[in-house]
């Protein structure tokens, strides 16, 4: 197997063709990583939550990475890695284009709403839904793809 680094574009075209990412944001010393689906486009990945502990620590810390792959196997796969930080998107006048081009973003997608805007229920007390839009805006990208070493079958 052969490991190639993928340009900054390439990376990017990854993100633009790909949903299901890894986000970790952080408290202090301790990380924290949740799957959430986003949708990219022009260096930011759009994104729908409710509030929740991603979303308060990354109001506290906004600065966050984002891992999203595509594994055919283990000898074939591609895997990106976003630096970026953390916007919310609130629903005020001077958000409301950027709100709306995330809700267009993410509708492209069936059911985008339902990973993000679930009923949950935590230690027997049900979570309030308040709905959050936000975006990450790309800082850094870099991307590994793994290829099979022509004649090196193993
Ligand atoms: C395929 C997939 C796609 C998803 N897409 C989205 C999305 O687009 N938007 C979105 O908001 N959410 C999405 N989720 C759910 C997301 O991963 C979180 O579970 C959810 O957002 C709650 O996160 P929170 O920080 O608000 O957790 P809270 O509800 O505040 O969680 C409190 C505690 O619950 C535990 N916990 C939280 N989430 C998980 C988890 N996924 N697995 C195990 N333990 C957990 C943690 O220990 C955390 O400390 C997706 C999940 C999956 C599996």
């Amino acid at each position: 197997m052969l490991i190639q680094e993928m340009t900054w574009q390439a990376s990017l075209d990854f993100l633009a063709r790909t949903q299901l990412g890894r986000l970790a944001c952080a408290q202090g010393a301790q990380p924290y990583v949740v799957p959430i689906y986003f949708s990219y486009n022009n260096d930011h990945l759009y994104t729908f939550s409710t509030v929740g502990q991603k979303i308060e620590w990354m109001r506290a810390n906004p600065l966050v990475c984002v891992e999203a792959d595509e594994v055919l196997s283990s000898e074939l796969w591609i895997s990106v890695i976003v630096f970026g930080r953390f916007q919310e998107l609130p629903d005020v006048p001077e958000w409301r284009s950027e709100r709306s081009l995330a809700h267009d973003l993410l509708q492209r997608k069936a059911m985008w709403w339902e990973p993000g805007y679930v009923r949950t229920i935590l230690h027997g007390t049900e979570r309030p839904l308040v709905p959050v839009f936000y975006r990450i805006h790309v800082t850094e990208i870099t991307g590994h793809r793994a290829i099979p070493e022509p004649g090196n079958a193993v």
